[in-house]
């Protein structure tokens, strides 16, 4: 590779950054939804009807970038516009694919919901909220044919997705019939005015729920299986995670992950019974024994009101020990803010990352940590268990350092418009993922100081029953959709052997039910990096070192593994030359 092109300074490139902008600009004119939900407010007031002719259009779009793709030559371009290249064709692709072979237009209703983009109107103050008012009073106008469009577009929906449809249409209608009111009163707006936009909003949900009763009364008599199908399966698959490898391989290697898992466990909880429970027998049954260990450990675990506290301790562990055993660099000028969950986000307890949007640079990234303040004792109870003194560490492993905060810093090095929207989740999540394994093969562990060299046994078994969790999420997601697995059989998969209490379990199968693929993002991409890695170090021997391994891999930004290893791989033969 040329010097230049590297740079991304060459004369392809130029052209490449030109045409890049027009793509994203007529991406949400096409997408206005879209765009609002990235930030982007110009067409906050339009709601695209989705009938034929709006398809049409879609269509016609995706044809024309992809003409306006082959006339760049792609290996004339830098490094991150070969990914950024690849990110658009695949979305375009995606695209005109759903709409000529998945089709959920016509099976799924659940696709048709108007009211999550008008409650992030009214709740996310970017503008002023008279404007917003404004854009909101303007978007509604095309509900009625939103709706009508619908209707005329479903055929033989699956009752999965009808009853989502329904519950969800007529949970959404308190955005106009609570929050808009509200809105209203701390507006500036005249009198006159608001009594236009509320007459709308009532003609609204007289819509949306004319649209849950007509569902509900839509003689179905062969309604399409909820299950997409292998065939289907493997176009979304390809698509959606853009992996090196088949949805079959990569069930196959999360089947024989499962046993090496289940192994792993069992050595661990055999070491550790007479610590546990010096005057019980341990039971026969394998799985029976690793559950009652997993039990007993989860007891370990911070009070409610040190949750947070909690949290905010490890930060600095995590980034001393990473320093320590030179893993990665931590950019110390980037600190990550730990807070509490706003308001707007609670009742959800865990920890999650907040970024800012492609919209809002200088945005500050947060991380959310949810309070269990008013919870119930037992439920307070149940939800430490599972989130209990280990599984808290791996979680910030995951959500803060060296996971996702850390992957976050390292692609804003090299900000891409195109994969801050378009940027792949198998690759982010299975960053994520693969660092909670390294940390521990690091010898991570909090009790232990920045000097521990192995992770403790009762760390190593919850980390396995973590990582089960996305195995088995992928074995579950294939299976249901292509290998008719039933409910039934499902439940076990979840509750016996990956020991996930019912009602996880409950909520689980609802969501494989109505979403398919992407439950193996996680297992996929942790696979993809884990295995590239494995095959660097055999090749590179002693030259192998894992800091820069991480540094590099990260360089690209969220970019499909296949892509990274192909560059890396390359990258790395032009300097060993
Ligand atoms: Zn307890
Ligand atoms: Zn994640």
């Amino acid at each position: 590779m040329n010097l230049v092109a590297a740079k991304g300074t060459s004369s392809a490139d130029v052209g490449f950054n030109e045409y890049k902008e027009r793509f994203v600009l007529r991406l949400w004119e096409i997408y206005p939804g879209w765009a609002s939900s990235v930030g982007y407010h110009k067409f906050d007031s339009v709601l695209v009807v989705p009938d034929e002719k709006s398809r049409e259009k879609e269509l016609a779009f995706c044809r024309a970038n992809l003409d306006s793709l082959k006339k760049f030559q792609l290996q004339e371009l830098s490094d991150a516009n070969k990914t950024d290249y690849h990110l658009i064709e695949n979305q375009l692709n995606y695209a005109i694919w759903g709409i000529k072979e998945q089709r959920s237009y016509e099976w799924d209703p659940s696709g048709y919901n108007v009211s999550g983009s008008f409650a992030d109107m009214l709740g996310n103050d970017y503008e002023a909220l008279d404007t917003r008012i404004h854009s909101f009073y303007e978007r509604m106008a095309n509900i009625p044919a939103y709706y009508a469009a619908a209707k005329n577009n479903i055929k033989n929906p699956s009752k999965e997705h009808t009853a989502l449809a329904i519950e969800q249409n007529l949970g959404g209608i308190s955005v106009f019939e609570q929050d808009l009111p509200e809105a209203l009163q701390k507006s500036h707006l005249s009198a006159e005015e608001q009594g236009r936009i509320m007459h709308r909003a009532k003609l609204a949900v007289a819509v949306i729920r004319g649209y849950a009763e007509w569902l509900k009364d839509l003689p179905n008599a062969t309604p399409r299986s909820f299950r997409l199908g292998k065939e289907l399966y493997a176009k979304k698959f390809e698509y959606e995670i853009q992996s090196g490898f088949t949805p079959d391989e990569i069930y196959n290697k999360a089947l024989k992950h499962k046993i090496e898992l289940h192994g792993k466990m069992y050595g661990i909880t055999k070491d550790l019974w007479p610590k546990y429970f010096p005057a019980q027998p341990m039971p026969e049954n394998r799985l029976a024994a690793i559950k009652q260990m997993i039990d007993a450990i989860s007891v370990k675990h911070v009070q409610p009101d040190s949750f947070q506290a909690a949290i905010e301790h490890q930060l600095p562990e995590l980034v001393a020990f990473i320093k320590n055993k030179d893993l990665i660099y931590i950019d110390p000028s980037k600190p990550l803010v730990v807070r509490k969950e706003p308001g707007y986000m609670a009742g959800v307890a865990g920890a999650s990352i907040n970024a800012p949007g492609p919209y809002d640079k200088n945005g500050n990234t947060y991380y959310n940590v949810g309070s269990l303040a008013g919870w119930d004792k037992d439920k307070a109870e149940s939800y430490l268990r599972e989130y209990n003194h280990y599984i808290l560490q791996i979680l910030n492993i995951h959500e803060a350092i060296p996971g996702h905060y850390t992957q976050l810093v390292y692609a804003n090095r090299s900000p891409s418009i195109i994969k801050a929207i378009l940027g792949n989740n198998a690759m982010i999540e299975g960053w994520a993922v693969y660092t909670e394994r390294m940390m521990l093969e690091s010898g991570y562990d909090g009790d232990r100081g920045v000097n521990s060299t192995e992770a403790s046994p009762e760390m190593w078994l919850m980390y396995y029953k973590w990582n089960l969790r996305s195995t088995c999420n992928t074995i579950l997601d294939y299976s249901v959709h292509t290998k008719n697995m039933s409910k039934e059989d499902a439940m076990s998969l979840l509750t016996q052997q990956a020991f996930q209490q019912q009602a996880e379990a409950e909520g689980k199968w609802k969501r494989v039910s109505v979403t398919q693929v992407q439950l193996c993002c996680y297992f996929t991409g942790f696979t993809e990096i884990y295995e590239f890695r494995e095959s660097l170090k055999e090749k590179m021997k002693d030259k192998f070192n894992l800091k820069q391994f991480h540094e590099q891999f990260l360089s690209y930004g969220s970019a499909p593994v296949k892509y990274i290893k192909q560059l890396m791989d390359q990258d790395n033969k032009t300097t060993t030359k």
